[in-house]
């Protein structure tokens, strides 16, 4: 966790979610309603708590949003990611 000097704030537009009631209405981060991006974002630089997020949750709309897939470790650790398609780095074995 060291000498993590990289921008706060910022996360990569290749993570997507989907909604909790929709799972196939998977939509890139950049395609969430603001108040559900705010609150992603907020969630994923959120320090000083180890939990993992099973899912987000808009605190403005109370939405629910389930991270499917993601190359952003921040993102990664913080959330589990559904949907079975881990972050395609080849080491996924192969069905
Ligand atoms: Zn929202």
């Amino acid at each position: 966790m060291a000498g993590n000097t990289r921008k706060k704030g910022t996360l990569r537009p290749d993570t997507t979610l989907a909604p909790v009631e929709e799972p196939e209405a998977e939509v890139y981060v950049r395609g969430l309603p603001g108040c559900c991006l705010r609150s992603f974002k907020e969630a994923v630089v959120a320090r000083g708590d180890d939990q993992r997020l099973a899912e987000l949750r808009c605190s403005s709309c109370g939405r629910g949003w389930k991270v499917t897939s993601s190359l952003d470790e921040r993102v990664v650790e913080r959330f589990d990611t559904h949907g079975g398609t881990r972050a395609t780095d080849g080491t996924y074995p192969a069905a």
